[in-house]
């Protein structure tokens, strides 16, 4: 956002609590894979140009692509400056920081979509024995105590963290609740493309049928690597598969009997979507030249799945937290939140704030939103709706 206003002439100032990339720096494993391939890395001002196209980089990684951004594109960036409030002002907005407060006529809110991990209430009822992790804190088998572990969450992180952990020679248990399940390639070709071809990232906010659902969506159980990394896999590693956490009761975890059926509806969503693919490469006249269809096997779950799990006879020392990030807006002193503490904005522009605007949240102004790829569409067209708002 910086960049676009910056070729508008807008003067502005980038807040930042830590340094350039912080979240990349400090709130992400170390061994993370971007389940993004480079290709899609283009941000404003400077297209994906990546030696490696088909390759994913690691967090330290992203880190050293956005402090180089922010050097190359001169962004006025004050680090080491948190926001602790933005309340109306006598002209726009007052920003209260660390260091000073400042007045605007407009705010960009981008302090990202996981800055807070959720973690179920129930883990206060684990024994004190038991350590408890989320994935902001986690930062390798190593920083994880011996003995085996139980990952809650299989999603995006909750699967790269199972099975990283898996391969370190950790016995694992996999707790699985509603989940997204890809390929990570399709046809000869990465997944990624084939959302972009069939048209699902570009897919507006205000089409789909339940934005509120579309908007909570849990991150597709994918990887950066071509190696398989779904519950199957997972399984012939070794690790352990049980349904969605329920409770916790002393040292007893129990798990839902869903597991099956969550599997099953995984597995049926993501044969639609392969279908889509299919019809698109038919009408697109590309069927000769991808190799034929072969699907991924429906994921093998047993008929008993464990329901009870007694953590300390079954040497568990540690629960890893992999349930998701929200947003912290806590230091918005504005009327912009529903019911529930969400933000409300309609497309990023938010309501009832005139002049204030939000970036980064998932599916903000398409699916594609909730990925650094859709940076770019998203501030061209709030760039835009700024410069409106100032008057230019
Ligand atoms: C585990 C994980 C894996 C992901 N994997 C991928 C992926 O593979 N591909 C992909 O495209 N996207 C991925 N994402 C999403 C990606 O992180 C976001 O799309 C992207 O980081 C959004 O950038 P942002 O600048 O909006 O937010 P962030 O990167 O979160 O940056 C927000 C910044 O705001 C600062 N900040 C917060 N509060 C304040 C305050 N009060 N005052 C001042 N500064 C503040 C923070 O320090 C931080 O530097 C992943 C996200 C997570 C959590």
């Amino acid at each position: 956002m910086s960049h676009r206003l910056a070729e508008r002439s807008v003067d502005h100032v980038v807040l930042e609590r830590g340094e350039v990339a912080d979240s990349w720096r400090t709130k992400r494993w170390p061994g993370l894979r971007l389940l993004t391939p480079n290709w899609m890395l283009g941000v404003p001002g400077q297209p994906a140009g990546h030696t490696d196209p088909d390759g994913f980089m690691t967090a330290p990684d992203v880190a050293a692509f956005v402090r180089h951004y922010a050097c190359r594109t001169a962004a006025p960036v004050r680090a080491q400056t948190a926001v602790q409030s933005v309340r109306r002002g006598r002209r726009g907005y007052e920003v209260r920081t660390t260091d000073g407060t400042w007045h605007a006529n407009a705010v960009v809110l981008a302090t990202g979509a996981s800055s807070v991990p959720v973690v179920p209430a129930c883990s206060a009822a684990l024994a004190p024995s038991v350590a408890q992790l989320t994935a902001q804190d986690y930062r390798g088998p190593d920083s994880v105590a011996d003995g085996g572990v139980l990952v809650v969450g299989a999603s995006a992180t909750g699967v790269q963290l199972a099975g990283e952990l898996r391969r370190a020679g950790r016995p694992v248990t996999l707790a699985v609740g509603e989940h997204v399940r890809l390929p990570r390639s399709y046809r000869g070709r990465d997944v990624f493309w084939w959302l972009d071809a069939t048209g699902v990232l570009a897919e507006r906010y205000d089409e789909v049928d339940d934005l509120s659902r579309a908007r909570r969506l849990p991150s597709p159980q994918l990887v950066g690597s071509s190696a398989p990394i779904d519950l199957a896999a997972l399984a012939a590693e070794g690790v352990r598969l049980v349904g969605r956490l329920v409770a916790v009761d002393g040292g007893t975890a129990r798990f839902s009997g869903s597991l099956r059926n969550v599997c099953a509806l995984a597995d049926l969503k993501m044969a639609r979507f392969l279908d889509r693919a299919d019809a698109w490469a038919r009408h697109a006249g590309l069927d000769g030249d991808l190799p034929p269809p072969t699907r991924p096997e429906r994921t093998p779950i047993s008929e008993r799945p464990c329901l009870a799990l007694d953590l300390h006879g079954d040497g568990v020392r540690t629960v890893i937290w992999a349930t998701g990030f929200r947003p912290d807006h806590s230091w918005l002193d504005l009327p912009v939140f529903d019911r529930s503490g969400r933000l409300r904005h309609d497309g990023g522009v938010v309501t009832d704030a005139p002049g204030v605007y939000a970036l980064g949240l998932p599916m903000l102004r398409t699916r594609a939103s909730t990925y650094i790829h859709g940076a770019a569409a998203d501030t061209a067209a709030l760039a835009d709706r700024l410069l409106a708002h100032l008057g230019r």
